[in-house]
């Protein structure tokens, strides 16, 4: 974007603000006797985990060649969606523009935080709409690429970027199941660029919450002192750091959804029920059925659990890429659909 200057995009009292100073920030050696916190003495849990979570972005740093400087790290992706709210949007006054059919958590943030909503939905190809996104005036924008729930990923980002005159927030919590290679690498060329990532998806790891933004060091310098001082739990800064130590078996895992993707979308088009199967960039597929509800209805009543998206996609259900043999079942189930 033209002339950039964060100060004018950021909320006044979040410029101004002092952020909270815990004990462990005064100092920071692991050894010594520990009487600043008013933490109990006995147990193994009794001690407040690191609030900057340098160990864990250090791992992050290490796998993507990015300085911690340039990593913020969210009790999951609803939190780091919060903050920049918090950071960048005025309530009752600041608006932000998202792009649906997409992920429902931009909306409910806007809300929580009164923030005004501009929707302009994607195109007929589930394109965005660029010339209508640009001819508007919002502090923010949301993209989720490869987007929630259509599957594809977004062109015309970088045309965004270029353009855009206020924040661009791209969510890529679908990126490793792409071949996209993402847009973490432009956060040195884009000062209004912040990616969003987690270890919910692709790393496994939706029971710890883990979220992870990427973006230039003052905007994450803004995002950390906005945060709650632990708002990452021990256990899931741990958990995240041993998930990153194994990228043998994130790999592994990752092809095996890919395989049954591709084996899936083979099943599932010899169904005649089935209309169209959007092309997918993620761990799921968006099916087009002959009738939407009625097989959401059938599949619920052989406790097959998938996501009715005809409210935002018209006749459409989204799968989620399972096991081997939870897909079997699922086709199983589906071959016996009588309409
Ligand atoms: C699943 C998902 C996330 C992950 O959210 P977490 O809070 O990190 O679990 C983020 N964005 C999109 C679009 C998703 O579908």
């Amino acid at each position: 974007m033209k002339n950039f200057e964060l100060k004018s995009m950021v909320r006044p009292n979040i410029w101004e603000l002092k952020p909270y100073s815990s004990a462990r920030d005064e100092f920071t050696g692991d050894e010594g006797i520990f009487l600043d916190a008013n933490e109990n003495p006995f147990g193994e849990r009794n001690r407040y985990p690191d609030p900057h979570q340098r160990e864990l972005k250090k791992a992050l740093s290490n796998r993507n060649n990015i300085p911690v400087d340039n990593i913020f790290i969210g009790n999951g992706s609803d939190e780091v969606i919060d903050i920049v709210f918090r950071v960048f949007c005025e309530p009752l006054e600041d608006s932000v523009i998202i792009c649906p059919p997409t992920y429902g958590m931009y909306e409910v943030s806007a809300n929580i935080n009164n923030v005004n909503i501009i929707r302009i939905p994607l195109n007929d190809e589930f394109e965005l709409n660029t010339e209508l996104i640009l001819s508007e005036s919002a502090k923010c924008i949301f993209i989720c690429s490869p987007n929630n729930p259509t599957g594809n990923n977004l062109k015309n980002i970088e045309k965004i970027l270029d353009q855009f005159n206020g924040i661009v927030m791209v969510d890529e919590a679908y990126i490793d199941f792409s071949d996209s290679k993402g847009f973490v690498d432009a956060i040195n060329r884009y000062p209004n660029l912040i990616v969003m990532q987690t270890f919910s998806k692709a790393w496994a790891l939706a029971k710890a919450r883990v979220g992870v933004a990427y973006s230039n060091k003052d905007i994450i310098a803004l995002m950390d002192k906005t945060k709650p001082p632990y708002n990452v739990s021990g256990f899931n800064q741990q958990e995240a750091i041993n998930a990153l130590s194994d990228s043998d078996k994130f790999k592994e895992r990752v092809d095996l959804i890919l395989e049954q993707r591709n084996l899936l979308v083979k099943e599932l088009t010899k169904l005649p029920f089935v209309k169209h199967i959007y092309p997918s960039d993620a761990n799921f597929l968006l099916v087009k059925m002959s009738d939407a509800d009625a097989i959401y209805k059938y599949l619920v009543s052989n406790k097959v659990i998938v996501r009715n998206r005809a409210t935002v996609v018209p006749g459409c259900i989204r799968i989620t890429v399972g096991s081997p043999e939870e897909n079997a079942q699922l086709i199983e189930v589906l071959r016996n659909y009588k309409d």
